[in-house]
């Protein structure tokens, strides 16, 4: 490539599109997500870059039509093609067999092959190749996320001079979980190739930091707990905590509109005298919708006074529904759904209202807005975003949060919301109830702090912290918080 003014390029498993075929046509869709809300507008400034795989696992490459959509976008769009065994390999079997589970605290689920540690090595060379390909000196590389660790070793190995930051949005797991993973060693090696490494929360941090004293003793950590270096092998990583977070104001806004008010009354409307329960979640095993539906068993079977009066909304998002493990566990939840509301419904009182699907942003910002409380229980959440939207939108300032102490967003907003260990089901039945019999002016004092914390927060925020840690700080402020908590 040529010379040219330095720009961030971004580097995800993912690209931020969907490719759409309407009859013989193709068209890029693109997405909606917390990221690209963030980094739309700072690549659009900068001309920037995102590299990543088209989701097109039969292989088929789409290059010419990033080509032709990529104006629209106002950036450009880099496309990865994965071969169908490279899907297979590096992505389901060690991404998300492997890496997932592990840094979930899920060992019982992990499957340890060579053959997919091996698929994992080489996609993460091929992502480094495309690096090579779009980028220049001087440019900032910023990969994202567990599928691509080894990005920054392999761009050294190619020789490309590049800063390259990188941020994990999962948790890491601790010495004694990491240990088992047969090629540890040369993950951390592959991290350590990084100008900055951004994690959660400070307890991710710490774990890393341990794991990395534990195999590489010569490895030299100094500097303050909040932003450490590590000085090994003639390079220096900085390291540091950033929580990622949303767009507050946008949610706030939508969540304000007449279309989102509109919707909360008919949701409310259509299920009078109730206090609803909401959980949203992706379907998946670290989430602990089983454990959630059994604590609200627990909380029907232990306290009659709240019959007729509750309603639990769980709505699950389809994940993985090629994935055999996927399919029985919504096999599961929705026997675990029809047996409980098959033990309590009475007259026109059905308990657990299931939603499986994908949701529009309205309704879920409307069932955010009319929710008197949320459960959020993951069982380990590298920060839950959910958390944080239903503060965003709880407009009236009146929800009540619970929050499970594994997600990350418990350590910015565990003192204002209800705190469960999400394993505890009768204490999470116990704290529903007494969510449900909150005064008015608790659930209120508790919900400004919450908004206050989200909205100076915010993923613009974010944003700008990481990039100055990594020596590129925004030209302009891009952040829409204001220190106000005018809620
Ligand atoms: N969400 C979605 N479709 C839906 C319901 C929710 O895209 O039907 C979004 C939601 O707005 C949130 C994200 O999914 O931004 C879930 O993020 P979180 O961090 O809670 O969990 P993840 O799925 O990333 O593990």
């Amino acid at each position: 490539m040529d010379e040219k003014q330095s720009t961030i390029v971004i580097v995800s498993n993912r690209l931020p599109v969907k490719i759409v075929r309407t009859g013989k046509k193709s068209e890029l869709i693109p997405g909606s997500g917390g990221l690209v809300t963030a980094f739309a507008p700072v690549l659009r400034d900068r001309g920037g870059i995102w590299i990543g795989w088209d989701g097109d696992a039969s292989g088929q490459s789409h290059k010419k039509l990033f080509t032709k959509e990529s104006t629209a976008i106002g950036y450009l769009l880099r496309p990865v093609s994965l071969t169908p065994l490279e899907v297979q390999l590096y992505y389901e079997d060690f991404s998300n067999g492997t890496l997932w589970p592990l840094f979930h605290d899920f060992l019982d689920r992990c499957q340890f092959q060579p053959e997919t540690w091996d698929m994992y090595c080489s996609v993460n060379k091929k992502f480094a190749h495309a690096v090579a390909n779009n980028s220049n000196p001087g440019d900032l590389i910023w990969v994202q996320d567990y599928h691509l660790m080894l990005v920054g070793k392999c761009c050294a190995e190619l020789g490309i001079k590049r800063k390259t930051v990188f941020f994990l949005h999962i948790p890491f797991p601790p010495w004694d979980l990491f240990m088992r993973l047969p090629w540890c060693k040369e993950i951390i090696d592959g991290i350590l190739h990084y100008d900055l490494i951004g994690f959660q929360t400070e307890r991710d941090r710490w774990n890393f930091i341990r794991c990395v004293r534990r195999l590489f003793p010569g490895a030299l950590v100094s500097g303050p707990q909040r932003s450490q270096l590590i000085e090994y092998d003639g390079r220096i990583t900085r390291v540091g905590a950033f929580p990622i977070s949303i767009d507050f104001e946008g949610f706030n806004q939508h969540a304000s509109s007449q279309e989102v008010a509109d919707e909360a009354w008919y949701i409310h409307e259509r299920l009078p005298e109730r206090k609803l329960v909401l959980g949203v979640d992706r379907l998946d095993y670290t989430k602990g919708i089983l454990e959630r539906l059994k604590a609200f068993e627990i909380l029907l079977e232990k306290y009659p006074d709240i019959h007729d009066k509750i309603n639990f909304i769980q709505v699950v998002v389809p994940s993985r529904t090629n994935v055999k493990e996927y399919q029985e566990m919504k096999c599961t939840i929705d026997e675990t759904v029809g047996r409980i509301n098959g033990r309590f419904t009475h007259h026109d009182w059905v308990p657990i209202h299931y939603i499986y699907r994908n949701v529009s942003r309205r309704e879920l910002v409307a069932y955010y807005r009319t929710s008197e409380i949320a459960l959020i229980t993951p069982l380990k959440d590298g920060m839950n975003l959910i958390a944080k939207e239903y503060c965003a939108s709880s407009v009236e300032t009146d929800g009540v949060l619970i929050l499970s102490e594994f997600a990350g967003a418990a350590q910015q907003m565990g003192k204002s919301s209800l705190l469960v260990n999400p394993f505890h089901v009768e204490a999470v039945a116990d704290q529903l109830h007494k969510a449900y019999y909150m005064d008015e002016g608790e659930r209120k004092s508790r919900m400004r702090k919450l908004r206050a914390e989200v909205r100076r927060n915010n993923i613009f925020r974010w944003m700008e912290h990481f990039l100055s840690a990594a020596g590129m700080p925004l030209p302009k402020p891009h952040s829409t918080s204001t220190d106000s908590s005018d809620d």
